[in-house]
């Protein structure tokens, strides 16, 4: 896949993504706390349906899915224990694009979401058409697109990764001399790049949380705190990045938080990660990594407001009634699926050859 002609790049001019406020759900007394975690338990045993929660959702949705046999995980282990699990009904707490990947992976199933708005400043920033003129602009160039985007997008590629093997699955293609057309996020494609030497355009797009931590007020709390190791997730910016201990996906970073002997962490991403390197490694201590919301008014606050849409609330209410199905006509699912089984089985053939995946530790 190579071209002798010289082009000039040029880079689309994505959609202004609007960021929703954080949602406020009524708060809960006790009693009514256990009260509802005991109706779910029952809807999903009588639904025979399994709770698949991410790190970055409410700490009460990570709890309950471990609690009932499901699980709590980052995208790429999300999808896979789908595709494992026996049950009918897959009720998936996260945002939109990890709802559609558990239905394109398991198309027989259903597959239920607390709310179908919940999205991802990620996938509104890469829609479909804009997307797929820039893919037809550079037919010479690998199309690898990151696990938050839509199915047609996923479709429309030759790779899916998530932030936990972009690295490997990369500097394989690199290997073999292709050039990659990256989407959507820029910062981890840059991050990608720089790690791997690989030949790679970008598709303009951000995290509306990743992009509001800062460099210089975390150099200022890294003075404060010298003995703390800086974790950063790869869709940071570069300034964020670079001082960063540990680079690497939710999983790595929470791995890091557990085998580290740091006693102190300062943490860049989003802050529901907390629940789980709490539970791994109880006396730690865990500090917020400051945001843009430092003598400004952040967006996110290191809190992704879609992430925020699911809560023990509007999940009773989906699996009473059955609502918030999420559909991918088989025809796209089949189509989407290609790139992600790409992923999955690259995935498979490292752990099997026992290869780390997917964490940058500097030093
Ligand atoms: S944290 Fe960022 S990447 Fe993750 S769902 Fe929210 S907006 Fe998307």
């Amino acid at each position: 896949m190579t071209t002798n002609s010289k082009k000039t790049l040029i880079i689309p001019s994505i959609p202004q993504v609007i960021v929703p406020p954080h949602p406020q759900w009524p708060p809960l007394s006790a009693a009514e706390f256990w009260a509802l975690k005991e109706r779910i338990k029952t809807l999903l045993k009588r639904q025979n349906a399994v709770l698949v929660a991410h790190y970055y959702t409410d700490g009460a949705l990570q709890d309950l899915a471990e609690e009932t046999g499901g699980c709590v995980a980052d995208s790429l282990e999300m999808a896979r224990f789908g595709t494992t699990h026996p049950a009918e009904t897959l009720v998936v707490a996260g945002v939109r694009f990890m709802g559609e990947t558990s239905k394109i992976l398991n198309n027989e199933k259903r597959v239920l979401m607390p709310d179908l708005g919940a999205t991802c400043s990620l996938d509104e920033g890469c829609p479909y058409a804009l997307f797929a003129s820039f893919c037809d602009q550079h037919p010479n160039h690998t199309v690898v697109v990151y696990a938050n985007t839509s199915a047609e997008v996923k479709a429309r590629s030759d790779w899916v990764v998530t932030s936990g093997i972009a690295l490997p699955i990369v500097r394989h293609l690199a290997d073999q001399g292709e050039k990659i057309l990256w989407a959507p996020d820029k910062h981890l494609g840059h991050y990608v790049q720089k790690q791997t030497g690989a030949e790679m355009i970008f598709w303009p797009g951000s995290c509306v949380v990743h992009e509001e931590f800062r460099a210089v007020a975390l150099e200022r709390l890294r003075k404060l705190h010298p003995n703390a190791a800086i974790l950063v997730h790869p869709e940071s910016p570069e300034a964020v990045i670079a001082q960063a201990d540990v680079v690497g996906s939710t999983t790595a970073l929470i791995n890091a938080v557990s085998t580290l002997p740091n006693m102190e962490f300062i943490v860049a991403t989003d802050k529901g990660i907390f629940n789980k390197m709490r539970q791994v490694a109880p006396g730690k201590i865990l500090l917020e990594a400051p945001t843009v919301g430092e003598g400004a008014t952040c967006q996110s606050c290191a809190n992704c407001p879609w992430m925020g849409m699911n809560s023990l609330h509007n999940l009773v209410d989906v699996l009473e009634t059955g609502k918030n199905e999420i559909l991918v006509s088989p025809e796209l699912a089949g189509k989407a699926k290609i790139p992600i089984r790409r992923m999955l089985d690259f995935a498979a053939r490292m752990k099997k050859q026992q290869i780390s995946v997917g964490v940058g530790q500097k030093g």
